[in-house]
């Protein structure tokens, strides 16, 4: 294996597999449960599946792991699809459902009954428990554990055509009850659920585990390197127990990695379910979320998303990764692509005494400072502009650099102007600062002075109203996956809204975009950040910016 890039110890694995077998034709999966939408996490090992498919010229399944239907649902399907394909992923032919082989699974259970490994129980779930034991104590045999092998097959058909209530009857594996692994203590293989199904309809009254699925279903695909997060470790022991009792032909491996843990963020479906259903974000694709459609809204870009999962590696530790790395990702690619523009959050008006009223001049503005084929675009200076409201202060400060009367300041791409005067209303707030504008001074350096700071202005005649929605952390500490009461860390500021302006010479370009349904338009409006048209809620006349990340690398400072 050649590529440096993406190089791990499931690499090495590998290479000493491929050396021992030429023939083999390596195979991979990325397996979600259709019960949520996918997460940053998710992408580490949809990267990772599909990358290494690519590396070694081989193939990448799409299953979805759809044993449990009380929880799923087809727009978990649908937008767990477009995902992947938005990442840039294709996997190998069809889509596949571990639902397709709910009668070959059937067909195993039965197997495994009459060699006398299965049985089934009639424990209720709590008895099943309690019988389990704990790691420091051995479980108990259910007293259904001895039961003929006919006697079994016969309950089991029972269970099968729908002739017991849910909780009656289950199909457990008879292995062993003092094993030191408990989930090796005769785990269950098949419950009751009269559910509908979103493939199977009302095919089915019994359904199987997760851990009989998954093996046997990677078996019937011909997987060969079955990866799969740390927590399963454990879940080996039963995956390889499952394919050598029944007559399987074909036999996976299952190699396992640590989890993505992300600074600020959760990554459990269920806990973001809990976010969602309680109000505390807007839905799977709220922009302080780390699912993917989520980043996607805020403006990360599949590129940046790949970057990242690049950048942490894989490896079986277990650590939390700075949210600043994704950041970086995100700001390294913007810094090149997004187009440079001005834009104002917080205004207040400046007048320019000695303008003409009709004072109308057309400038001509790069998109990218360093990048040519980027183009140009048009702005216009009149005697009227805003600028940001932080960019002049009233009382005397000797520290401020930005306007303040009797002081002078550089516009953008523009003149150089000086605070003569402030207009106040009767509450007493700035409502216009008079200013004088130096007509000589454009693409000049001052005479015998120092540069004036610079700072971003728009004119009021090419003023567009916008939305702009400033996210920060959704949650106040870094590690609130770990808290069981991680809504009491709820940032209340993670939203803030801001009701400002862009150019309206953009306009065009940006409705061109709402109008073609494209996802992602993404600017830095200078001195403020990266920002990304929320392509949901923007509308033509309404225009919404979400800010993806600050201007500032913290991740990069550090290093
Ligand atoms: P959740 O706890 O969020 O519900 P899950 O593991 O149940 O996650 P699945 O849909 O079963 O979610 O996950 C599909 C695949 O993605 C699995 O192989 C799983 O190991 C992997 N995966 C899930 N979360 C992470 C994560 N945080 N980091 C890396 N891989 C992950
Ligand atoms: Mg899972």
């Amino acid at each position: 294996m050649n590529n440096k890039k993406y190089h791990n110890f499931i690499c090495q694995i590998i290479d000493q597999d491929l050396n021992k077998n030429k023939n083999l034709s390596f195979h991979t999966r990325f397996p979600p449960e259709p019960n949520g939408h996918l997460h940053i996490g998710h992408a580490k090992s949809i990267c990772l599946n599909f990358e290494l498919a690519y590396l070694y010229k081989g193939r990448c399944n799409l299953r979805f792991d759809d044993t449990n239907p009380l929880k799923e649902n087809i727009k978990y399907i649908n937008s767990i699809k477009y995902d992947i394909s938005w990442l840039g992923y294709k996997w190998y032919g069809n889509v596949h459902y571990s639902s397709e082989y709910f009668f070959k699974l059937y067909q195993y259970a039965k197997q495994l009954i009459y060699q006398g490994l299965a049985y089934v129980d009639h424990l209720t779930k709590e008895q099943i428990r309690e019988y389990r034991g704990t790691l420091n104590t051995p479980g108990r045999n259910s007293p259904y554990r001895d039961r003929t092998i006919q006697e079994n097959i016969k309950l089991f058909k029972k269970m099968k055509k729908g002739e017991y209530n849910e909780g009656e009857a289950c199909l457990r594996a008879k292995i062993d009850m003092n094993s030191s692994f408990i989930i090796m203590r005769d785990p269950v293989l098949y419950r009751i659920l009269f559910a509908h199904h979103h493939q199977t309809k009302d095919d089915w009254y019994i359904y199987p585990t997760y851990d009989f699925a998954h093996c046997l279903s990677d078996s019937i695909e011909k997987i060969t390197h079955s990866l799969c997060t740390l927590e399963f470790q454990d879940n080996k022991r039963l995956y390889n127990w499952i394919l050598e009792n029944t007559n399987v032909k074909h036999y996976p491996k299952q190699y396992e990695f640590s989890r993505l843990n992300l600074e600020f963020s959760i990554l459990s479906k269920r806990k973001l379910k809990i976010l969602i259903d309680d109000n505390i974000v807007e839905g799977w694709n709220d922009p302080r979320i780390s699912t993917i459609s989520g980043l996607r809204r805020k403006g990360y870009t599949p590129s940046s998303i790949k970057h990242f999962c690049q950048k942490i590696g894989i490896t079986k530790q277990n650590n939390l990764i700075e949210y600043s790395l994704l950041e970086h990702c995100i700001r390294k690619e913007l810094n090149q692509t997004a187009i440079r523009s001005m834009a104002i959050l917080e205004p207040i008006k400046i007048i320019l005494y000695n303008l003409d009223k009709n004072h109308k001049e057309i400038l001509i503005v790069p998109n990218h400072p360093n990048n040519p084929d980027m183009g140009t675009h048009e702005i216009l200076f009149t005697n009227i502009i805003y600028i940001e409201r932080s960019d002049f202060k009233e009382e005397y400060d000797k520290k401020y650099k930005r306007l303040r009367i009797g002081e002078e300041i550089r516009l953008r791409y523009a003149y150089i102007i000086k605070a003569e005067k402030i207009e106040k209303d009767k509450f007493n707030n700035i409502i216009n600062i008079i200013c004088y504008c130096d007509t000589n001074s454009l693409g000049k350096k001052p005479k015998n002075k120092k540069n004036p700071a610079v700072i971003h202005w728009i004119s009021i005649h090419n003023a567009l109203p916008a939305e702009f929605r400033l996210y920060d952390q959704l949650f106040n500490i870094k590690n609130p996956e770990q808290q069981t009461n991680f809504l009491s860390y709820i940032n209340p500021k993670s939203l803030i809204k801001k009701y400002g302006f862009i150019e309206k010479k953009l306009e065009k370009m940006i409705y061109k975009y709402i109008m073609n349904y494209n996802d992602q338009l993404h600017f830095q409006f200078e001195r403020i950040g990266y920002f990304c048209l929320d392509y949901i809620d923007s509308k033509k006349n309404y225009l919404v910016f979400n800010r993806t990340v600050h201007l500032r690398d913290v991740w990069n400072v550090k290093k």
